[in-house]
């Protein structure tokens, strides 16, 4: 049967991937159909996107963008076709999808993830912030309604595949990799003047602008482990995180009889977004380069620097500290990394603004709706913001 898939987030990194993989798919025994496609501001991407797939509603959130959208249609000649949906409600209702690839970035993406999960649609999740947000509330909703939240991150698409049929009595921990970033092995000293345009330079990954900065500080991994405990039913100290700088080894599981099971590939995003598109059919991918065991770099394995890097620890101490704290954590770095990235503070800074945020913030309640996690994250975001 044909699966009706509803791309979020189409004119960035995943969202190009995702539609790299859609184009492959096609002709193959589990066809999937794209039905809509949505960004923030990007209106000439996404008509060029509606039109090379025969897409018939878009959205753009940007109500600007969206204005130009309607405009770039019609001279395309294509405004009798394509239709521009007005909100991610009727996005989703207009479209009737099966499965919601949410590759947004940032907090933004939740109202998305939500709102597919309240309609009991399954979720194919690049949009982690989602659930460092307000992950007990899409991990409730989906149990409410029967919608699988499908992991796309790759540490976590390669937890699911190695957890597999285990028991949960049989798994110790998770094991999560990280590659280290562009500054693995730097000092603190070292980090204090380094660019905007080295932070960005990732030694083997190609992503958005957010998401490199969040790996060179590896707030990337902080948020993945609370993605983790989330995704998994993990406390804290079960998630366990190692510098693997090849990225080849993408996660293990650690087992209760002591056996580590691992995924291993060459970094590829296409994999992971195959895998949940196709879920639970393993695709077959035959041109994705292959890992020849003989000739890949020998494998190492070493303790992440959490004095150099202190994003990670301020993650795991939000993640211990529970409640909404996570949500903090999320929009401070989301304002850090923005700042960063306009050259209004350092790279250093980003953790001292995270850090600066969790303590003013204080206690904080898990957010029970979407409304209630807006209000966390506007505070945050004030508390964040630089003086
Ligand atoms: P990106 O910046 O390249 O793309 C972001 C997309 O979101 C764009 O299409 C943009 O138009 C859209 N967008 C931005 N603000 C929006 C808003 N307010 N409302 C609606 N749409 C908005 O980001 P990316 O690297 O593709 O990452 C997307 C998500 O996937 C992030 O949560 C990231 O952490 C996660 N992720 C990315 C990678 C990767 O390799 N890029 C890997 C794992 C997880
Ligand atoms: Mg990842």
């Amino acid at each position: 049967m044909t699966r009706r898939v509803l791309l979020l987030g189409s004119t960035g990194s995943i969202g190009e991937q995702a539609l790299d993989v859609l184009a492959r798919a096609r002709g193959s025994e589990d066809p999937l159909e794209l039905v809509g496609l949505s960004a923030g501001t990007s209106y000439l991407p996404i008509v060029r996107q509606a039109s090379a797939f025969d897409v018939r509603v878009v959205h753009l959130a940007d109500a600007e963008a969206s204005a130009h959208a309607q405009g770039a249609l019609g001279r395309a000649g294509l405004d009798g076709d394509v239709h521009v949906a007005s909100s991610i409600a009727e996005l989703i209702e207009r479209t009737e999808p099966d499965l919601v690839l949410n590759a947004v970035v940032g907090f933004a993406g939740l109202e998305a993830t939500m709102a597919a999960l309240e309609r009991g649609i399954d979720v194919a999740l690049a949009n982690k912030e989602s659930l460092v947000a307000a992950g007990e509330l899409c991990m409730s909703t989906a149990e409410r309604t029967g919608a699988r939240i499908i992991p796309v991150d790759s540490e976590h698409s390669a937890l699911q595949q190695c957890w597999a049929e285990s028991h949960p009595d049989e798994i110790d921990t998770l094991v999560l990799t990280a590659s280290g970033g562009p500054f693995r092995g730097r000092t603190r000293a070292e980090l204090a003047d380094v660019t905007v345009e080295q932070a960005l330079a990732h030694p083997t990954w190609s992503m958005g602008g957010k998401i490199s900065i969040d790996s060179a500080s590896l707030m990337n991994k902080g948020l993945e482990l609370i993605e983790a405990m989330v995704l998994f039913g993990m406390n804290e100290d079960r998630v366990e995180t190692v510098v693997q700088p090849d990225s080849i080894v993408h996660a293990l599981v650690r087992h209760t009889d002591g056996s580590l099971l691992a995924h291993l590939g060459w970094p590829d995003m296409r994999v992971p977004i195959a895998w949940a598109l196709h879920y639970p059919v393993r695709p077959a991918l035959p041109d994705m380069r292959r890992l020849d065991l003989t000739q890949m770099p020998a494998l190492s394995f070493t303790e992440p620097d959490l004095e150099t890097f202190r994003c990670l620890a301020l993650a795991r101490e939000a993640a211990r500290a529970g409640g909404g704290a996570t949500c903090v954590l999320n929009a401070a770095n989301e304002v850090a990394v923005a700042a960063f990235l306009m050259g209004e503070i350092g790279f250093l800074d980003i953790a001292d603004t995270v850090e600066r945020a969790l303590d003013a913030a204080g206690d904080t309640p898990e957010p029970d709706s979407v409304d209630a996690a807006r209000e966390i994250d506007a505070r945050a975001r004030e508390l964040a913001r630089p003086s």
